[in-house]
Order: C-alpha cells, then structure tokens, then sequence
C-alpha cells in the first residue's frame, strides 16, 4: 500500500458507513502524521506539505465524508464531530494501528482536529496536534458565554468582531441558499476568489474539480455542529496531547482573541505565527512542513513535556508565550529567563557568550522548563539581523522580549576614552535600539500585541559624576522606552523601562573603571563586588518585577529602595539629587 518513495499513493479506507479516499507517502516504519483538510478543500490542499515531510515521516491526507473521494452521506446528522470521529478512527487503524499518530488539522479540519484531541475516545491514539485556523467549537462556545455573562465594551466588542469574521456561518444555516450560490456563482467564482483574495493560483488539483460538491455537501459540517456545540460546549474539553497553534497572520475568518484563552485548554502549548491569509497550506509550506517535523521530532524525542493524566490546563501566566532574553547567561538575564520559563514560557537565551547561555538553558530546563540558547552580540547590527531572521523562521514572533543585556563602566567624563563611550553606547543603548527595531516590528506587524523590557538602571535617573557614559546611556534607554510606548501603544505592544539598584551580579566583575591601572581595576572590581555582595540585593528579585512589569503592563518599574530614592529625589528634591550627583558614589 505505502510507498518508500516521497511520491503520493492513493488507496480507500472503509470507515463505519462511509469510504474515505486517502493518500500516503513516505516510510511506514517512521512517526505517522494525519492530515485533516478544511472546508471547501480536499486531502490535496496538503499536496505541498506532505511532499515536504514524505522524505522523513509517513504522511497520510484523507478526504472527509462529504468532500472529494469520500463518500456524502446525504443526512445532516451525518456529519456530526462523533461521526467524524468515527472516520478517524478507521484511519489511524489503518495507517497506525499500533501508535500514536500526529494530527494536523487546517480550517474545519483543525475544528475536527481539537474534537479528535480532546475526546475520551482518541485517548492514547495521538501523540500531537498541530491546529491552523480552526479553534474548537467547545473552546469558542465557552469563550462566549463567559464574556456574554460579563459584558463590558471590550468583551463585547470582542464577541462582535469575531461574530462579524463568521458572517458565513449564519448564512449557512439558511436552507438551500448556500446550495444554490455554490451551483451558481461561487462554484464559477471560487478560483478567482482566492486568488484575488489570498494570491493563491489553482494547482490543478487545489480547488479540487469536484468543489461544487464539495462545497454543498460540506455545509453540513456547519449546519449539524456549529449551533449545537455554541450553545452546549462541552466544558472539559481539555487537549490529552501536546498541541502546536499556527496562527496565520491576515486570516480574515479568525480573530486571535479567541485563542487568549488556549493554556487553559492545551497544558501542553506551543504557539508559532505565520505570514499568511488563510490558507497557509498553500502560501507557507515551508514553514509549516518545519515547524510540523519540529513538533514530530520534539514529542518523539522526548523534549517535549507529556500531558499529565490529570488534563487540567496550564494557567501559569505565560503559558504558551515565546520569551526572547537578551544578556541571559548571568545575572539578571539569566534570572528573568528562569523566572519566564517556570511561569509557562517558552525562552530564547540570547548572549554573546555561549558557554553562558547554555549554562542557562540546562537551568531552565532542571526547573522543568523549555529554553533554547541562542549566540549574539547586541551592539552587531548584522548579528541582531541575522538572530531576528533566525527566531522569526525558527520559532515564529517573539511575544515578549527582554532587551537586557548591558556592561557596566565608571570614572570621570574626562578620563573615559571615546572608545569606551562608545562601546558602553553601542551596547547599552544601540543593543537595546536593535532589539525594539527588529522583533518590535515583527510584533507590529504580526497585529497581536506583545511586550517589550528594557532594561535601564537607577543609574538612568540618578545623576553621578562617576558614571557619565553609564548613566547617559541607560537615561537613554528610558527614554526611548517611553517614546516606544507611546508609538506601539496603537499596536497592543506595551513597553515597560526596568530601574534596577544595586544588583548583586558578575556586572562588577567585568565593569570597566576607566583612566585607572590594569591593577587598579582588578581592585576596584573587587571593592565594588563585595560592597554589592554586603547589599545582597539578588537579581530573582529583579526578575520578578520584570514578569509583574509585563502583567500589569507597567511603564517604569524602580527596584529595590536606592531606585526608588532616584524616583523620589528627581520628583520632590532636585538640590539633593544634585549634590548627591557631586558625591558620586565609586570607591578609590
Ligand atoms: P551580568 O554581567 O551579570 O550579565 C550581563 C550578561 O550580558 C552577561 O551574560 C554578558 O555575557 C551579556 N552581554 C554583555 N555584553 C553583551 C553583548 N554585547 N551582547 C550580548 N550579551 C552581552 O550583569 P547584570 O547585572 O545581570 O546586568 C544586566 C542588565 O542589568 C544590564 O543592562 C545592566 O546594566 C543592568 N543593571 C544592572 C544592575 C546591577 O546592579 N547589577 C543595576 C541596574 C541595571
């Protein structure tokens, strides 16, 4: 039946009362993948995909009852989810009898994918879904009874918007009209359609020749399910398998308000954007064949958590969101890298030294989380570009990202050098302006909102003749902070500027003290480290005003008394802060 080429066979599968015609590719003997077309599609939207992922898994595409080869019953009640669970059944008997198998699902046959993921009866029978526009009818049902029960203009204009993208799904409903616009002008239309709307020409096979049909029986999908399921949804349908959400980026049918609510239900999240309309099988499979075999060789690798049998869902505040740390392999970086992945994130260590942020990654992951370590030189235009590239193909759009990475340097104005002034600039401030430009504007344009730290010191608000270049440059970066935060404000993108005090990290082990001795800065270094270390002030601490910053969308966050002091001081008491400026502050 199978071939060990990447080429396609085709074959039936007999289901209860039904025969599905399916492809397959690939070897047998590795992880089975199940693909689940969308409405008015066949098994050959995925066309792309699969010939991607044949040379290294086994894939299988069916064509649900009602659409292509397969059988059409004629009964509405026919096209109920249990019976479509039925039809998946039959398929993994036939394609994986004795493994769990990975689901993905696009449009309706990702609706069907989260009954298939989510139901007692495919217990143990599939090891991953990945869902790409299509969010589960139980989920949106529950989403809108809870905002129907608490409805202020936010909720509600939330409820209203995704209702005005599901037009569709009420005309529907009506009998017969929707048979009668597919046998006339859309079954004509369809092809221009999409091409005009999402770019995508005709393959031969994708619209499918038999898309009249297809598109007139498939409104039964709609007609037995959608009503039924909105007004009953069933309120423990939590995922038993991991799950991967695509999300593409101009989908016009779905609002990505309706995933907010997803850690609840999938405990086991990954989220990855994509640059798309709606029909990313067709648009982006690169991507999607990458980030489906990911997920493949994650899960049968190991490296991705199991679902505990309790199947509650994840409610740690930043389940499911990719978190990018610069200046994670020590310090305060490392510590908001740890503290983001045992909140539920997903981090990407970034630092110049790799050793470092290896060393960070094996921390994160003995406090069971998942992180990635990730080289680069803030202040290297080039670096910066290439790891904005890197992320964005790897891992999809940076959902919050940490701009921390920084160097501390002190002495008089005179005695530092200009090109001291211009590395502490290069990679205090333009490490920072790097970091906002490339992953702020991906953010922007993925049109989901995010959030951006930088992270500043008291030092910025606190004046020093000791600390001109170091001062200068994080005063920078709280300003820029609350430039960006009014620019991104539009965009849902919150910028918040952290002021630490005196942090008890390596920073005093590297700082630089300039116009003095080689000699006299190994002792400085050692005076202001013990002095930091009598302080005890530790960066966890740091770490959680970074995460409290985020949740409450804060805009300049001072931590620890002597930041707060800064505050005071520059709001009621400008003479002391100035004399304080004269005393300066660095041992001799
Ligand atoms: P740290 O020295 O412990 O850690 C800094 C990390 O940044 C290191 O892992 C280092 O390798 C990395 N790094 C340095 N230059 C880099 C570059 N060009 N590209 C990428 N990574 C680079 O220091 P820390 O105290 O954790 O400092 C973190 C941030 O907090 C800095 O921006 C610092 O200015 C700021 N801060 C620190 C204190 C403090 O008292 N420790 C106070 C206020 C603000």
């Amino acid at each position: 039946m199978a071939s060990a080429s990447s080429g396609l066979t085709p074959f039936t599968i007999p289901a209860r009362d039904v025969r599905l015609a399916a492809i397959e590719g690939g070897d047998p003997v590795q992880p089975t993948i199940v693909f689940v077309h969308g409405y008015p599609d066949t098994k050959e939207v995925w066309h792309d995909v699969l010939s991607r992922l044949a040379g290294r898994f086994h894939v299988v595409a069916y064509d649900v009852r009602g659409a292509g080869g397969s059988t059409r019953p004629k009964r509405t009640a026919d096209y109920d989810l249990d019976r479509l669970t039925d039809d998946v059944i039959a398929v993994l008997d036939a394609v994986s009898p004795d493994r769990p198998a990975h689901l993905v699902g696009h449009d309706w046959g990702s609706i069907q994918g989260w009954e298939f993921a989510t139901t007692p009866r495919l217990d143990g029978r599939l090891a991953s879904f990945t869902s790409i526009s299509g969010p589960s009818l139980d989920h949106v049902g529950v989403w809108m009874q809870e905002r129907a029960r608490r409805p202020t203009p936010a909720t509600l204009g939330a409820v209203l918007g995704q209702a005005a993208r599901s037009w569709y799904i009420g005309a529907f409903r009506t009998p017969l009209l929707p048979e009668l616009a597919w046998r006339t002008v859309i079954g004509r239309r369809y092809g221009k359609l999409l091409q005009r709307a999402e770019g995508i020409e005709s393959s031969g096979s994708h619209p499918a020749p038999t898309l009249v049909d297809d598109g007139v029986h498939g409104i039964n999908l709609y007609r037995r399910n959608v009503g039924r399921r909105l007004r009953r949804p069933r309120p423990d349908a939590v995922a038993h398998v991991p799950v991967q959400l695509i999300v593409p980026s101009r989908d016009p049918f779905i609002s990505t308000r309706l995933f907010e609510d997803l850690p609840r239900w999938a405990p086991v999240l990954r989220r990855r954007t994509v640059d798309s309309g709606h029909w990313a099988p067709r648009s982006q499979p690169d991507a999607l064949a990458r980030w489906i075999g990911e997920l493949v060789d994650d899960v049968e690798g190991g490296a991705v958590p199991e679902v505990h049998a309790s199947r509650s869902g994840d409610e740690r505040p930043f389940a499911g969101r990719l978190v990018l740390v610069t200046g994670a392999g020590s310090g305060i970086g490392r510590a908001t890298a740890i503290s983001f992945a045992e909140a539920g994130g997903e981090v990407l260590v970034v630092d110049i030294d790799p050793a470092a942020a290896a060393r960070t990654v094996e921390l994160v992951e003995l406090v069971g989380g998942v992180a990635h370590a990730l080289t680069a030189d803030v202040s290297d235009l080039d670096a910066m570009e290439h790891l904005a590239k890197t992320v964005a193909e790897d891992h999809g759009v940076v959902d919050i990202l940490v701009n921390n990475a920084g160097i501390g340097i002190a002495g008089g104005f005179l005695e530092t050098s200009v090109d001291e002034w211009r590395r502490t600039l290069d990679i205090n401030l333009w490490g920072v302006i790097h970091g906002c430009r490339l992953f702020g504007r991906q953010m922007v344009e993925r049109g989901q909102g995010g959030h951006i730290v930088n992270v500043a010191s008291a030092a910025g608000i606190q004046p020093s003749k000791d600390l001109p270049a170091y001062s200068t440059s994080k005063a920078a970066v709280l300003m820029l902070s609350e430039c960006l935060r009014a620019d991104f404000a539009g965009a849902g993108v919150g910028v918040s500027a952290i002021c630490p005090g005196f942090v008890n990290t390596n920073i005093t082990r590297t700082t630089r003290f300039a116009g003095r001795s080689d000699e006299d800065n190994v002792r400085l270094r050692a005076r202001t480290t013990a002095m930091y270390r009598r302080r005890d002030f530790p960066p966890e601490r740091v770490a959680d005003e970074v995460l409290r910053a985020v949740r409450d969308n804060a805009p300049v966050v001072p931590v620890a008394l002597e930041a707060k002091l800064a505050v005071f001081a520059a709001r009621f008491a400008p003479r002391a802060r100035r004399l304080l400026a004269r005393a300066g502050g660095v041992p001799n």
